[in-house]
């Protein structure tokens, strides 16, 4: 099988090429290094059947190429990340539109299946727990930078939808919770990778607000490898999945955990959110995914815990030093 990864220099996507070059197929990757990295890809060079282009999706013509050249097609280009949401809204909403709207119609051309990367963002500020795939969406006002992106994410599930809907092109959503693992950067908000490189830093770990919120941190390769076993289901076209782990834990004993293993001595600083990043900031308390519908479909457990993998993200950036 041919695979084409829209934003496969990222974090996930980088994860992802590996998997399927392991398992024997071709993959050609699209990024714009906007948050990817070429170093994320750099020991995919030069093996067989790896293939990259450092341009973006609004290059037309030659995502029309790489689109016809694929049998699936992994859409994980996107804007991410809560810093640069909150700085650059307006490159948030029309890559993440405008992109999305691109590579739906050129796959639509000759029926590519296609799984879009969304996120658990589009859940917002709703207090249930744990969110399934039908829930509201709760999002706040557009004063608000920061639910751009979820809103953003919503138009895109609601276009790769459409088009299995009504024009019959074979679409896979997959909301992804919190992923973490190695060549995750911290630089754009992201706790874990951030805390990791503070504490190797000497500190201080800066917790935002009271440290009660809480996420579900899901290990990248479990990730990967449940989104391709998605693209192989006729049965998930047109529907959503929660892609994650389900065990919480709160931001504080996150912080207090990565600590423990780099050094006792690295203080923990606690910032108010309003400083961490704008007046007015919403954060969610918890957010959990209810994985019944994913595991209805495909064999989905979760093979690594909270402790595994800070270390192996500690492991990733000692070496990196
Ligand atoms: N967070 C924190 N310190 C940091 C970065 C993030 O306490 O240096 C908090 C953030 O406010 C949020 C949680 O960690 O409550 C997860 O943040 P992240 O940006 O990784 O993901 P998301 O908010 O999208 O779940």
């Amino acid at each position: 099988m041919h695979y084409f990864l829209t934003g496969g220099a990222g974090f996930i996507g980088s994860h992802l090429a590996e998997a399927l070059l392991a398992e024997g197929h071709s993959v050609h990757v699209l990024d714009d290094l906007s948050t990817g990295s070429i170093r994320n890809i750099e020991h995919l060079k030069g093996r067989p059947g790896f293939g990259y282009t450092i341009d973006t999706v609004f290059n037309e013509p030659l995502l029309a190429e790489l689109a016809d050249a694929a049998d699936v097609v992994f859409h994980l280009a996107a804007a991410v990340g809560v810093f640069q949401i909150v700085e650059s809204p307006v490159r948030t909403i029309t890559t993440n539109i405008g992109g999305t709207e691109l590579v739906l119609k050129q796959c639509a051309k000759k029926k590519k299946t296609v799984l879009l990367a969304s996120t658990s963002e589009v859940y917002g500020k709703a207090n249930k727990v744990p969110f399934t795939e039908d829930d509201d969406c709760v999002l706040g006002p557009s004063s608000k930078g920061r639910w751009s992106y979820a809103c953003s994410k919503l138009i895109d599930e609601f276009l790769a939808i459409s088009y299995w809907k009504e024009r019959k092109l074979p679409t896979i959503v997959a909301r992804l919770f919190n992923t973490v693992g190695p060549r995750q950067s911290g630089r754009y908000g992201m706790v874990l990778p951030r805390f990791v490189q503070q504490a190797l830093s000497g500190g201080p770990i800066t917790v935002f607000g009271d440290g009660q919120q809480s996420r579900c941190f899901g290990y990248v390769g479990d990730v990967v490898r449940a989104l391709v076993r998605l693209t192989r289901e006729p049965r998930a076209y047109g529907e959503v999945y929660n892609v994650g782990n389900d065990r919480e834990i709160t931001i504080e004993a996150l912080a207090r955990m990565i600590r423990d293993k780099v050094d006792p001595n690295v203080p923990i600083r606690y910032v108010p959110y309003d400083q961490a990043y704008e007046t007015g900031f919403e954060d969610m308390r918890r957010r959990v995914p209810d994985l019944g519908k994913i595991r209805g479909l495909i064999d989905y457990r979760p093979t690594i815990d909270t402790e595994q993998i800070v270390e192996s993200v500690i492991e990733h950036f000692r070496s990196a030093r």
